[in-house]
């Protein structure tokens, strides 16, 4: 596997950015993030008493959890085995789809159905088990909908977000010669049909997990739609994959998690099902799998753990970052060119993947700081961005030309004579060109910044300037 993520140069990136803004249907798609999804969270916050000191909790359970992931991996997997259950451990991708290829071989399967699962993204396991002749399919409907138009997802809970009613409906006609209309029911209904019949088919299901418990063993996987109880419950074989940082230490600390997860991602006071699956069936219960396999996923998380990185791991994949970041509700979640989008995408893509490859990512951000303020474990996101700015700097990644302007640009900022010299020049200067007090076209490097706005011009006399004169007037007593 040569590449975890699809990686994006910078131009690319421009490109698909560029593209994205001129497409009126994602526009219209990502133009109703901001009454539907962001308000949720930040009114479900605002309703909760208290939630701060909630998020800090959370915040509070994932750090003490890291600190110490390795004893509680180990009760996790004490647990499980104990249920009747496997564990396996991958260390990367390749060796996650060896794991899981080999559990369907070994029982003969040939029909697997998915929940939605950001970690199988990750690792492509669908392209995976269908080039080893598995028929795949995937169960929530948004990821129905893009498994359908071979697309991959452009939002952490919405995957087919950037896609309108018209747009989904049009991509089930074509594929399965429909004539569905495009109202929300009508397609759930349909999709509801087909979907029944693979979960009867089915040999395997295969889940992620929003939640490891490790006292008693149990995979927690929330959502809205119910496919994922019937994904644990129909197949004869389970198989979960699930990052290692997902492990919390009790079940007690569950309802922490659960309680802002929900109000974050879609402004909920609770997902409507909330499943904890513990090991396989057991004589006398009613449903469940006869086999149950947990395969937890390094794939890089251990050495962002060792590093000054380790807060990104706190993360849950709630998507309130991306709901309310002015740069992904603009270009939604594909220009970004990775698994991941958004904000946490632009942190941990170039950790996974390396900063060569994701030049583009942590300048994807304006570091306004919503992110931060979304978060339901506080991630300070701002502070990651210019970390990752940092390390491209650290390994000669910056442009020489940018280098040399920030070394000038430092040295002049750092010394009084040549910052007065320069602000005075440009208050002299630029007004030349500014019309009406604004500057419509900067020269060079500097017309980014005007290429979408108007840059005022400066003030004719500096603020220190002002201030000199204002304090001699009132020496002199004027
Ligand atoms: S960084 Fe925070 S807001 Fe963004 S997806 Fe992760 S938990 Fe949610």
């Amino acid at each position: 596997m040569a590449s975890r993520f699809a990686t994006h140069e910078h131009h690319e990136f421009l490109a698909a950015a560029h593209e994205a803004l001129e497409s009126p249907n994602l526009q219209l798609a990502l133009s109703r993030l901001g009454e539907t999804l962001a308000a949720g969270n930040r009114t479900a916050f605002e309703r909760l008493p208290g939630s701060s000191l909630l998020r800090d909790k959370a915040r509070a359970i994932k750090d003490e959890t890291l600190a110490h992931l390795d004893g509680h991996i180990e009760q996790l997997e004490r647990a499980i085995v104990a249920r009747g259950g496997h564990v396996h451990f991958a260390t990367d991708g390749s060796a996650a789809v060896a794991i899981v290829r080999e559990i369907i071989r070994k029982a003969g399967a040939k029909r697997v159905v998915k929940s939605k699962s950001m970690v199988t993204e990750e690792i492509h396991l669908n392209q995976h088990l269908e080039e080893s002749g598995v028929e795949v399919t995937e169960t929530d409907f948004g990821e129905f909908i893009i498994q359908v138009a071979g697309e991959r997802p452009s939002h952490l809970v919405g995957p087919a977000l950037h896609k309108t009613a018209e747009e989904m409906a049009v991509c089930l006609n074509e594929r399965f010669d429909a004539h569905l209309t495009k109202e929300p029911h009508v397609m759930a209904q349909f999709a509801r049909g087909y979907l029944r019949r693979k979960f009867a088919e089915a040999d395997v299901g295969i889940t992620g997990g929003n939640f490891l418990i490790a006292e008693t063993g149990t995979v927690v996987i929330v959502s809205n739609e119910g496919n994922a109880r019937l994904t644990t419950s129909v197949p004869r074989i389970m198989v979960s994959l699930v990052g290692i940082e997902k492990v919390i230490p009790r079940l007690a600390d569950l309802p922490v998690f659960l309680k802002v997860l929900a109000r974050a991602a879609t402004g909920q006071k609770m997902s409507i099902y909330t499943s904890l699956v513990t090991g396989p069936r057991r004589p006398g219960e009613a449903d469940g799998p006869e086999e149950f396999h947990l395969v937890l996923l390094d794939n890089g998380r251990s050495r962002i753990l060792g590093s000054p990185m380790r807060e990104s791991l706190f993360c849950i994949r709630c998507g309130a970052c991306l709901n309310i970041c002015p740069v992904y509700r603009k270009i939604g979640g594909h220009a970004y060119g990775g698994t991941y989008s958004g904000p946490i995408g632009a942190v941990i893509t170039p950790l996974f993947d390396g900063h060569r490859q994701n030049q583009h990512q942590p300048h994807a951000s304006s570091l306004c700081g919503a992110c931060q303020a979304a978060c339901p474990v506080k991630i300070q996101i701002p502070e990651l961005l210019i970390r990752n700015r940092a390390a491209q700097h650290d390994e000669h990644l910056t442009p020489r030309g940018e280098e040399l302007v920030y070394r000038v640009w430092s040295r002049l900022m750092r010394s009084p004579f040549w910052y007065r010299l320069m602000t005075r020049t440009a208050a002299r200067v630029l007004p030349w060109f500014a019309r009406d007090g604004w500057l419509t076209r900067l020269p060079g490097p500097l017309a980014g910044w005007t290429a979408c706005r108007d840059f005022p011009a400066p003030a004719k006399k500096s603020f220190r300037d002002q201030w000199r004169e204002d304090c001699s007037c009132r020496v002199r007593g004027d």
